[in-house]
């Protein structure tokens, strides 16, 4: 079973529609998604439209999937993130707005091997950044594979009987191989808007009967998000930052 995972979406909708050419030609099973379909860009309703026709074996919500469907206060959003959550409130249609609702928290199990969350298996809204964050996680794991987002950084964090390890998947294709014994806490990097000084979006491939995990970047058409953005009316520096990666 290979399984396409998306997570940070963040309703761009050239990021996504890259992201699927590419997963398209390159073949999968099933679709997991993270979590974060929207806030910060100007495609709401089509990003959900379009997530919803892949029919997801698997979704989660994210903090900002709640926040802009009125499921959470954003008084732990910074200004930039708030404005943009009250514009995704208001322009969400009814049912996209009712659907997100409807999205349950993480963490899922998949399969007894492969969980989903979006911040960690403890907290959906928690962020792992550091190795006492991914360690925290790990031992929250119930499989030997989580597959998180929210911080949309790609990472591989992971833990054998010889010790922990951190590495950063590069480039515009890279690969791990699962090895029995260790647990993996892998982030796939978002889809939307990257942050780790990469301006691609960002998707992986995990083929659970190979044990491999490939991680992908996908250039797009970043002047049509950044143009949507400030047609939107929404903070001109989420229109910046997708240039920069950050
Ligand atoms: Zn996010």
């Amino acid at each position: 079973m290979r399984y396409l995972v998306l997570t940070d979406i963040h309703a761009n909708l050239p990021a996504l529609e890259a992201v699927l050419e590419v997963a398209s030609a390159e073949g999968y099973d099933r679709v997991l998604v993270l979590g974060d379909l929207v806030g910060y860009g100007a495609d709401p309703n089509a990003v959900i439209d379009r997530v919803k026709a892949l029919a997801p074996a698997a979704i989660i919500r994210g903090n900002h999937d709640k926040a802009s469907s009125g499921l959470y206060s954003t008084d732990d959003f910074n200004a930039v993130a708030r404005t943009a959550a009250m514009w995704t409130f208001n322009a969400l249609s009814p049912e996209n707005r009712e659907f997100l609702t409807t999205l349950p928290a993480g963490p899922l199990q998949v399969t007894p091997r492969l969980e989903i969350c979006h911040g960690t298996p403890f907290d959906e809204d928690a962020y792992v950044f550091d190795a006492a964050d991914a360690i925290d996680a790990l031992d929250a794991a119930r499989g030997a594979l989580c597959l998180f987002g929210h911080t949309h950084l790609p990472v591989v964090f992971s833990r054998s009987p010889t010790g922990f390890n951190v590495a950063l998947p590069t480039g515009a294709i890279s690969r791990i191989t699962l090895e029995d014994g260790t647990r993996y806490l892998v982030n796939p990097g978002s889809v939307g808007q990257p942050r780790d000084g990469d301006a691609r979006a960002a998707f992986a491939v995990c083929d659970e009967d190979a044990s491999q995990v490939t991680f992908w970047r996908v250039p797009y058409r970043i002047d049509l998000a950044q143009e949507a953005i400030l047609a939107a009316g929404l903070p001109a520096p989420l229109a910046a930052r997708l240039a920069i990666g950050r």
